[in-house]
Parts: structure tokens; sequence; C-alpha cells
């Protein structure tokens, strides 16, 4: 299995695991560019958000987005809030192929992003 965020979600190399569901896992960014900074991935690979359509595609982009609800509330970033990000192909900024939601917080967050 040559994807790193599957090793990640197959538990075979380490990470801060935050929160896992049935189809998504939650672990904190090796490289934190904000206090909080973890990222969200479906279990099952799909490389980018961009091939996340129909019914399929629906139901993965809910599941790592409800967990990512769900890990930034026990953070405790409800009160204050946060930012997610979905960097999506060469002109987003996506460097790991395979789908990661970005959740960032303990900061304020500047618009418009770089
Ligand atoms: P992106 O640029 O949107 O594709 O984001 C990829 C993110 O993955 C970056 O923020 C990296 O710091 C992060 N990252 C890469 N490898 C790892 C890893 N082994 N564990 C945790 N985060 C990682």
């Amino acid at each position: 299995m040559s994807c790193i965020f599957c090793q990640i979600a197959a538990g075979e190399i380490p990470a801060e695991i935050l929160g896992r569901s049935e189809s998504a896992v939650a672990f904190r960014d090796v490289n934190p560019q904000a206090p909080v900074h973890v990222l969200v991935i479906p279990v099952d690979h799909l490389g980018s958000a961009a091939e996340a359509r129909g019914d399929a595609g629906e139901a993965t982009l809910g599941a790592v987005m409800r967990l990512g609800v769900e890990v930034a509330a026990g953070l405790g970033l409800v009160e204050g809030g946060y930012r997610f990000v979905i960097n999506t192909g060469a002109d987003g900024g996506q460097t790991v192929p395979h789908l990661h939601l970005h959740l960032l917080g303990g900061r304020q967050m500047r618009w418009p992003p770089g």
C-alpha cells in the first residue's frame, strides 16, 4: 500500500489519532499551521474531492465532515470557531493525493487564504 494516508488509516504508520468512525479517521497534521490542525480522511482511498461524485461521493464527504464537526467540538472549538479546508488538485494546493479535510482552529483565520 503506497498511499501514506491509507497507511495511517490502517495503523501501519504512526499518527496521533483523535477520532474515528466506520468510514473516516481524524489525526493531527504533522506540520501544524494553527494551534489546532487536524486532518480528517476517508478510510477508503479517494484521490481528491473532485472524485467525490454521486451517492458514494456524498456519503464520503458527509462522513468526513461529520467526524470533523465532532472532533472540533471535542477539542473545544465551537465557541471560538474554526475553519474547514479541502485543498483539491494542483491549483488548490493539494500535496497528498488522498482526500482530506483540514480542521484549523485556535487562532484568528485570515481571508483571503494564500
Ligand atoms: P494538502 O497540502 O492539502 O494536500 O495537505 C497535506 C497535509 O498532510 C499537510 O498539511 C501535511 O503537513 C500533512 N501530512 C503529510 N504527511 C503527514 C503525516 N504522515 N502525518 C500527518 N500529517 C501529514
